[in-house]
């Protein structure tokens, strides 16, 4: 079976991707035809932002906002520890410097009050200048955004919402992906909205910010391609995944609806067993992953061994936290600790998550981490 069941997805909507991609393929219009920007008014609807600037991947879309706010050596982006390495590597691909903060035992996302203590501490220390906070929707649930706009207004930086996992969760109905003054999300495959191959997305209210975006993309045009008045990248959308995401977007909403019950399930039959995932009262999660944790590593290692035994995959997100990745290892900030990354990259798993589970599959998921965790406890 699998983690992620893409097959599944393609087999239940063949006819319409088919028939989308063929489209592409006779116009052969393969970079920047009518269905990019078809597909960039239909994401900033969705989400409710006034621009959707398509690009590369999701990495790039961070690198791109970090770059229209010319973020660069000197200045501090403040990353939770417990994330996808890209998140804090785009914040080196600029040259600023990521400061990694713990995250929320109850969420498991950036931690508001270890947040304000590190703004307070690089502040104090009088070297980088505090400039930037990415906070990640991580695994489908967006960030407590309430307490973080606090901190952001209080010290007056500028928040980059990673919503390469929270795409199509919200707030109160208030849309991820509409929560920072820009926020990206990731198209690949595996993500909530996932495209067939590489592709990412930067959301902004913002004209000026829009501009440079549209810009930064394209090598830096001005009025167009052979005009360049400023140093970019090269980093679209290519019409194919534009198409591709234009049919899925259709039935997006009703396969998190399916997740929700998925997540809903697993909780039920779980609570009483392991720590399960929390969703706060006001939020809605996309369930771009089903995290449990277990009482220890060796637990975890025997729940995988016991999934595998029966033919079912399953995941560590993450297992090592940011602060301890060796290329970050130049960037430790001295008096920081992280006891809860650290404590959920020993004991975390990832279970399969998707809106055509089976209650049959996971009957069995569940069936095993009771036998397994049920024998250790006795
Ligand atoms: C996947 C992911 C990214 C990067 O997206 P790519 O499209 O793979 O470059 C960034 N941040 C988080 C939290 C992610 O999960």
């Amino acid at each position: 079976m699998e983690f992620r069941d893409l097959k599944q997805q393609y087999r239940e909507h063949k006819e319409q991707i088919d028939r989308a991609m063929q489209q592409v393929i006779d116009n052969t219009n393969f970079i920047s035809g009518f269905q990019v920007n078809d597909l960039e008014e239909k994401l900033s609807e969705y989400v409710g932002t006034k621009y959707c600037i398509t690009c590369g991947n999701g990495t790039d879309a961070l690198q791109l906002a970090l770059m229209a706010w010319n973020i660069g050596p000197g200045d501090a982006v403040f990353v939770p520890d417990f994330t996808f390495f890209s998140s804090g590597e785009a914040v080196s691909l600029v040259g600023a410097t990521p400061v990694f903060v713990d995250v929320d035992e109850v969420t498991y996302n950036i931690s508001p009050a270890s947040l304000e203590n590190a703004i307070n501490e690089v502040a104090g220390n009088g070297g980088l200048v505090p400039k930037v906070v990415i906070t990640v929707d991580l695994f489908g649930q967006p960030a407590d955004y309430d307490a973080i706009n606090k901190i952001v207004d209080k010290y007056h930086l500028l928040l980059l919402e990673d919503g390469a996992q929270g795409f199509g969760g919200s707030i109160r109905k208030q849309k991820a992906c509409s929560f920072g003054n820009i926020a990206i999300t990731s198209f690949f495959p595996a993500k909530p909205l996932g495209c067939y191959g590489d592709g990412g997305a930067v959301f902004t209210d913002n004209d000026e910010y829009a501009d440079i975006l549209r810009s930064l993309r394209v090598h830096g045009k001005g009025t167009d391609k052979y005009d360049n008045i400023r140093i970019g990248v090269n980093s679209r959308l290519d019409t194919l995944q534009a198409a591709i995401l234009l049919e899925k977007l259709k039935f997006f909403d009703e396969e998190i609806g399916q997740c929700n019950l998925v997540a809903a399930e697993y909780s039920n039959r779980l609570k009483e067993i392991v720590k399960i995932p929390v969703v706060l009262d006001n939020m809605v999660s996309s369930w771009a992953q089903y995290t449990i944790c277990l009482q220890s590593i060796e637990q975890r290692t025997q729940v995988m061994q016991g999934l595998r035994a029966v033919g079912i995959p399953s995941a560590i997100y993450y297992k090592k936290p940011m602060h301890c990745q060796e290329a970050f290892k130049n960037k430790k900030y001295e008096g920081m600790i992280y006891p809860i990354t650290e404590k959920l990259c020993s004991t975390c798993l990832s279970l399969p998550m998707h809106a055509y589970l089976e209650e049959e599959t996971l009957n069995s998921i569940c069936d095993v981490i009771v036998t397994t965790v049920g024998e250790k406890l006795r």
